[in-house]
């Protein structure tokens, strides 16, 4: 879903850092994104694998695909925090800025998760794309579903480069594995709220990002 009103994100200007990468309707596709052969035609909300753990592993950014430099940017829900992993690779601080801004989940103006990901696995007509080996996840049991549910609080934190760490969270009873970027005993350089959840009030949580970053406003550090 790629809203297209004048205002919406194909508005957004692009860093100079972006201006190479794969675009469709206007809107630069993140380097993690899943794409048929055709770069115009890629699937929003679904990741390459291959892609996604090149970026991971190798400190590449998540948009532009590029190494990551001195300030790393991670978008995080307090549940990643309170897990202290944050599932998706980095970006530099510019490609974030686009990405938050760009990004319907981001920026507050998509309120639930894609619905029925199978269906957007539907192949195209192009004969050597590889979408025909494409095959939806098999979600683990313990992972909670997210296809249509509201959208959750998502954070934007600056890690420094030094900081970066891989993990590999191997789950247990109640949690699917993870893999993801450390957050345990990292100091955020930064920390913001960039969108509220889309969850009704009566069924919300407090935010555990929410805590933090009031404590960090009242102790300053
Ligand atoms: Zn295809
Ligand atoms: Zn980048």
């Amino acid at each position: 879903m790629v809203p297209t009103s004048p205002s919406g994100p194909d508005r957004v200007a692009v860093p100079a850092r972006l201006s190479d990468a794969r675009r469709a309707r206007g809107l630069v596709v993140p380097y993690i994104t899943l794409s048929h052969r055709d770069p115009a035609r890629p699937v929003w909300g679904m990741l390459d694998p291959a892609r996604a753990h090149r970026a991971l592993w190798g400190k590449r950014c998540q948009i532009c695909g590029e190494p990551l430099t001195d300030r790393v940017v991670v978008f995080i829900r307090s549940i990643d925090y309170l897990r202290g992993l944050a599932i998706e690779p980095g970006s530099h601080p510019e490609c974030g800025h686009y990405s938050r801004r760009a990004c319907p989940m981001l920026a507050g103006q998509q309120h639930h998760y894609h619905a029925n990901p199978a269906v957007r696995f539907a192949r195209c007509d192009d004969p050597v794309c590889e979408c025909r080996y494409w095959q939806p996840r098999e979600a683990d049991p313990r992972e909670p579903a997210r296809d249509g549910r509201p959208a959750e609080a998502w954070y934007e934190a600056w890690l420094d480069l030094a900081d970066y760490q891989v993990i590999e969270d191997p789950g247990n009873q109640t949690t699917a594995p993870a893999v993801g970027i450390a957050l345990s005993r990292i100091r955020f350089l930064r920390l913001r709220k960039i969108r509220d959840t889309a969850v009704p009030e009566t069924d919300r949580r407090r935010e555990a990002l929410d805590q933090l970053i009031a404590a960090k406003t009242l102790l300053g550090f």
